[in-house]
């Protein structure tokens, strides 16, 4: 019997499950889908990379193919809410995938495209919809998606919403909801906002909570590169043109850097795309599409617009500006060295990002080696990472959320997301009343 056979999902879910390649349940998957099945309210204290997106969509489609009921115009028995329209079209092709045997019509509905096809969709009603909130509230102000009925509520990617300024979209959805439904909330991390939410939209829930557990990142050389801020076009373009560099994600702080490195690129013959939030969506997508199909070999991105993205076999991540947050180094290398793969992550370092270097190391509990052996070394010292304080080593790190483990992909899924380690209890919340106001 495989791991997922004892889950007790339907017989056609568990085919496309072994057919996606998934062998076994992530922690988060097998902690809660037992718990959706039997209809309980969760909250899931989990990143993308852990498996989140079939933990809810398998117990999902596994509720609503076994009780379709009928279609009606506008309406939509589950509402998957997510940030971002990357995210929402990762949704999407999961529930194609899994959902296929089972015939259920689902509708993903973003900003940034025409909503002509999102409006023909919704007439005939869906069983499940997946939207970003603006475009969501636009479509309901219209009169083109109706709530009432609705069954199930996903609220995907919460401390996201809040830092996007979502917040009060959110709030207006879950106003129009009905009190009695299932619903699932996902976080990454747990900010009072987002703890006040759980409680007015929980009921009774259980509560996982998966951190991604120390393992060894081996497969990863790092490195960091000392460089001036002025020097770092010249460096990532004389890397580009020196090194075997197969497929690259460039990092870069801002919207407005990523454009700027991708034109500096360009102007010196180095094919690039950059994919960032002011980029449309089918600008966006043609980006991705061209990495994908080895048409450019670098992409050049910021944090927030490659968030989700699963592009496999990047040979290096750049970081041309070091990450605010620490975490954010760990989700970035993490993109290379997948599918048992070895992978490179080469960071730039200004005198100014010293100490988010050190906040770094600090993290994943090692020293990033310094190559001085480049052409724009420049000694960063007063602040510097030379004179980091030592950081308690250990052999294990924090390992990438998205980090692979070998397996074969299929529709860019079947990736085995980290060991995390589950913490499952149950939380007593009460929901008032009218819910979520
Ligand atoms: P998510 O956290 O939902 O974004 O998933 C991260 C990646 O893990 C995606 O590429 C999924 O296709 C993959 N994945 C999710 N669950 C499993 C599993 N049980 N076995 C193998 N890969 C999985």
């Amino acid at each position: 019997m495989s791991e997922f056979a004892k889950l007790h999902l339907i017989p056609s879910l568990q085919t496309v499950i072994q057919q996606a390649g998934y062998q076994s349940p992530t922690p988060i998957q097998a902690q809660a889908i037992p718990h959706l099945l039997e209809g309980h309210d969760l909250l899931g204290i989990a990143q993308t990379g852990t498996g989140k997106t079939a933990a809810f969509v398998l117990p999902i489609l596994n509720r609503i193919g076994g009780d379709p009921r009928r279609l009606r115009p506008g309406e939509a028995s589950v509402l998957i809410l997510t940030p971002t329209r990357e995210l929402a079209a990762q949704i999407g092709t999961s529930i194609e995938m899994f959902g296929k045997p089972l015939q259920l019509k689902h509708a993903v509905v973003f900003g940034g495209v025409g909503q002509f096809l999102q409006t023909k969709i919704m007439s005939k009603g869906v069983h499940i919809l997946v939207a970003t909130p603006g475009r969501l509230l636009d479509l309901i102000n219209q009169g083109h998606i109706r709530l009432s009925n609705l069954r199930i509520f996903v609220l995907d990617e919460a401390d996201r919403m809040l830092d996007m300024g979502f917040i009060h979209d959110v709030r207006r959805i879950i106003a129009l909801l009905p009190a009695s439904r299932q619903t699932m909330l996902f976080s990454a991390t747990m900010p009072t906002e987002v703890e006040v939410l759980t409680r007015e939209i929980l009921k009774d829930p259980v509560r996982i909570e998966v951190t991604p557990q120390s393992t060894t990142v081996e497969k990863v050389v790092q490195k960091v590169l000392f460089v001036t801020k002025e020097n770092k076009r010249a460096l990532l373009k004389k890397l580009l043109e020196a090194d075997d560099i197969r497929r690259a994600l460039v990092f870069t702080r801002t919207k407005h850097g990523a454009d700027r490195v991708t034109e500096h690129l360009e102007r010196n013959a180095i094919r690039a795309a950059a994919i960032h939030g002011d980029k449309s969506q089918n600008a966006r997508e043609k980006s991705l599409d061209m990495f994908r199909r080895g048409e450019v070999r670098i992409l050049v991105a910021t944090d927030l617009a490659a968030r989700g993205i699963d592009v496999a076999d990047v040979s290096h991540v750049i970081n041309f500006d070091m990450p605010n947050e620490p975490e954010s180094y760990v989700h970035r290398i993490g993109r290379t060295a997948r599918a048992g793969r070895g992978g490179n992550a080469i960071s730039f370092c200004d005198a100014t990002e010293s100490p988010a270097l050190r906040d770094i190391e600090r993290i994943i509990r090692q020293k990033i080696p310094v190559d001085r052996d480049h052409d724009f070394h420049c000694d960063i010292t007063a602040t510097t990472a030379s004179e980091r304080a030592p950081v308690p080593q250990k052999q294990n790190v924090s390992r990438p959320p998205e980090h692979m483990s070998g397996k074969p992909r299929r529709h860019g899924a079947g990736t085995r997301p980290p060991e995390v380690r589950p913490r499952v209890q149950r939380q007593r919340n009460r929901r008032p009343p009218a819910a979520g106001s």
